[in-house]
């Protein structure tokens, strides 16, 4: 019998129970008890639904107060030297240290954070040092393993592979492999293996995560090598390779070859790499098919998905499978049952975690009891793909003409940088390193009670507009009084960059619970692109004006790029992403020009999620820079020589990236540099950047106001790699997150720090 399988469920609750607890708990209104009974719950409600659900093995350890990763650092005993304080008096103040800083005894800053593969999903990264020692430290974990068992008589502890846990690690002070620790590693994990075989444990869930990625022969070898010393250990416990998000291409032979009992495929972002694992599987191994797409919110097409598994149920016998969804459900929205507002139609194309089990559950009954057992959810499925596919507001014939009539002239200005900055600069008139910001400015909490008011309908559409207005003005006023060269209007009027738009945007829905943890507490609710986008009236125009209106000063306007709305999204999954970018990338020339037209003389489209589209895969990575280029390219090339446009991006690894951030082609760009001391700056001199650039002087995550003279210190920085005729002075990033006290005195002291660098040159 093929089994019904999950690799993880969300962990932040229906109701996002685990942020709540969380937040309560650092603002020590609940003590450590109510946040581990509470967290608990959470955990006891997901066996609860996914054993009522039909899941066969339950997953056990998917689970996390903050992140996994950290806390396989941490069942590996991995603390770096600074956490091993006194001061930090309990393991929780220490876990929460780590994963988020703390001033409180000790002064210790968060560990380093990072995007998990190609999700917006972000974990933290372990430090590892020359000397490490590791030690199971895993009771925890065990507990939890007992307390699923009462749930479910077959449980599935998730395991973070030693490969994978070491090499998204960061070894200190060395530039050798987190590898070399491998052989000290190896004996924790053979501990845990044993113990888990005592515990009745029959099979493991071994993530190695890792072999989505291009491996070199010592990762190989690292692999073959670290399952080959846990198999004396391991007892009668079976293990399933897992990895997810990508195809395993070169590294299928590989996979099959490892002393593992199972391997899980992703056949949802690799659905061709079926065939060749069925000429590799051994005749003793079974196969986990991804068959339910883990990571997106679009309902399973069952029958597609069962000619798959039929496939491999023909080829190898349904007892030796394994139905599961492609990767953990930690990165879908919870619960469909939420959203009694959603527009209906869409609604009944969409499955969220819990529903992608009951798929996972039909999938598993028709392999074993034949498709007539399920005739009825089949059919329905099957009425739902075709209502999709054939709906008028998934194929809009305007939308799609107009995509075949883009011209190679619609993807360039008119005329070359030289000469449109001599254009612009007649028009605006600049100083030389012009002070700007990013567009953001503090959403105190009566902006947010306001925009909550709004929505709740306590406060009438032309009372918010008029508090919107004011807040404007009081924002144009200040920036006028610090002198700031190139002004912003505030951005009150946004929840968020790319949700502002997707309310706006045809083809687009946006949920009322749909959230997915981001990292710890944070959680995103991204919009849902279900159709062919377009853009019924102008989105920004009237504010943009309105704040125009107020000062002879330019002021910015402010819009997302294609490639950020469209990766901070869930996107559909029937048209290539390119396409959908593309016609968001129309959307927003379009607005551009309004505002063009409107006497807007500067426009930025932020394109913080360039680098992160990026794929897994280096030799997927031209073809994707080049469509994601093409994309910002469409919605900028549209306004005149004399309009300077603007993007702005966020921290990155820039560096691999430079030729594409140059072919964007902006006039100016706005980087996040300030916690890298400008150092990232140095990329950009040596590749010769050809545009304009503004390094952000100073970070504006934390409520710290830098000294004039630090600020002094990264502009002479700034000038000795970039001719000063190029560069503009800015914060690092939007300031939204700040308050009105720190950012005045912020940008006063940025404002002089200009003024003082002028004068040197
Ligand atoms: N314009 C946005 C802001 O200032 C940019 C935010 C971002 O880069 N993530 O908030
Ligand atoms: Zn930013």
């Amino acid at each position: 019998m093929a089994i019904a399988t999950n690799l993880g469920f969300p962990r932040i609750g229906g109701r996002r129970e685990l942020k709540w607890l969380l937040e309560k708990y650092w603002k020590g209104t609940i003590g450590a008890d109510d946040l581990l009974t509470g967290a608990h719950k959470i955990r006891e409600t997901n066996w609860k639904s996914q054993a009522e659900a039909g899941i066969d093995q339950l997953p056990v350890g998917d689970f996390s107060l903050y992140d996994h990763v950290l806390d396989w650092a941490l069942r590996v005993g991995a603390v770096p030297a600074a956490y091993q304080t006194p001061q930090l008096v309990s393991e929780l103040d220490r876990y929460f240290a780590m994963a988020r800083g703390t001033q409180k005894g000790a002064d210790l800053p968060a560990l380093e954070m990072t995007k998990w593969f190609n999700t917006n999903y972000h974990y933290i990264v372990p430090e590892w040092s020359a000397d490490q020692a590791f030690e199971l430290n895993a009771d925890a974990f065990l507990a939890e393993i007992t307390a699923a068992q009462t749930v479910s008589k077959e449980v599935r502890p998730v395991v973070l592979g030693p490969v994978s846990l070491l090499l998204l690690g960061k070894l200190k002070g060395s530039s050798a492999s987190p590898l070399v620790l491998l052989d000290k590693l190896l004996p924790v994990y053979q501990q845990l293996l044993a113990k888990l075989n005592e515990a009745g444990v029959k099979w493991v869930q071994w993530d190695e995560p890792i072999l989505a990625l291009d491996l070199d022969g010592d990762v190989q070898a690292a692999l073959k090598h670290s399952l080959e010393s846990l198999s004396q250990s391991r007892g009668s416990v079976k293990l399933v390779l897992t990895s997810y998000f990508e195809s395993l291409r070169e590294n299928l032979p590989l996979a099959f070859s490892l002393l593992v009992d199972a391997v899980h495929l992703d056949l949802v972002y690799g659905p061709e790499q079926l065939p060749a694992a069925l000429r590799h599987i051994r005749p003793e191994q079974f196969l986990s098919l991804g068959l339910v797409d883990g990571r997106n919110v679009w309902k399973t097409d069952l029958a597609k998905a069962l000619e798959l598994a039929e496939t491999a149920a023909a080829a190898i016998g349904k007892d030796r499978l394994l139905i599961a969804g492609s990767c953990s459900l930690l990165h879908s929205p919870v619960d469909l049952a939420h959203e009694a507002e959603l527009d209906s139609e869409v609604k009944s194309w969409l499955a969220f975690a819990r529903q992608k089990l009951d798929e996972i559950v039909i999938l598993t009954r028709a392999i074993n009891e034949g498709q007539a057992s399920v005739a009825r959810q089949l059919h329905e499925n099957a009425a739902a793909m075709e209502a999709r596919r054939t709906s008028r507001r998934t194929h809009d014939p305007l939308v799609r003409d107009r995509q075949k009539a883009i011209s190679p002239e619609s993807l360039r200005r008119q005329a070359d940088y030289a000469a449109r900055k001599t254009q612009q600069q007649e028009r605006l008139n600049l100083p030389l390193l012009p002070t700007t910001t990013i567009g953001s400015f503090p959403q105190t909490s009566e902006v947010r009670q306001a925009r909550a008011a709004y929505r709740k309908g306590d406060l009438a559409a032309d009372e918010y507009q008029k508090f919107l207005q004011t807040e404007t003005q009081k924002c144009i006023a200040r920036q006028e009084s610090l002198g700031i060269d190139v002004l912003v209007h505030g951005e009150f009027e946004r929840n968020d960059m790319v949700e502002y738009f997707g309310e706006q945007l045809e083809g687009f829905v946006v949920s009322k619970n749909g959230w997915v943890q981001s990292y710890g507490s944070r959680c995103v609710k991204p919009p849902i692109i279900f159709g062919d986008v377009h853009r019924p009236r102008a989105m920004t125009v009237e504010m943009t004006r309105y704040a125009q209106s107020l000062t002879s000063r330019p002021v910015k306007g402010m819009l997302t790029g294609p490639v950020t709305i469209l990766f901070w999204s869930f996107i559909r999954d029937d048209q290539p992403r390119r396409d959908t970018c593309q016609q968001i990338a129309l959307a927003i020339r379009d607005e551009a020009a309004d505002l063009e037209a409107a006497g807007i003389s500067v426009i930025q489209i932020d394109e913080p999620a360039l680098r992160e589209g990026l794929p897994l895969r280096k030799a997927d990575q031209a073809s994707y820079l080049q469509w994601a280029v093409e994309a910002f390219r469409l919605a900028s090339s549209g306004v005149a020589n004399q309009t300077q446009i603007h993007t702005h991006m966020c921290y990155c690894e820039f560096n691999e990236i430079l030729p594409s951030i140059a072919a964007l082609d902006a006039d100016v760009i706005s980087i996040e540099t300030s916690r890298s001391k400008m150092e990232l700056l140095d990329g950009f001199g040596s590749f010769q950047y050809p545009n304009e650039i503004g390094p952000g002087v100073y970070d504006i995550h934390s409520p710290r106001v830098p000294a004039t003279s630090e600020m002094v210190g990264l502009l002479k920085k700034a000038v000795d790699v970039i001719p000063a005729q190029r560069l503009w002075v800015n914060p690092d990033c939007g300031l939204k997150t700040r308050g009105w006290v720190e950012v005045e005195a912020a940008l006063q002291s940025m404002v002089e720090a200009a003024r003082e660098v002028r004068s040197l040159l």
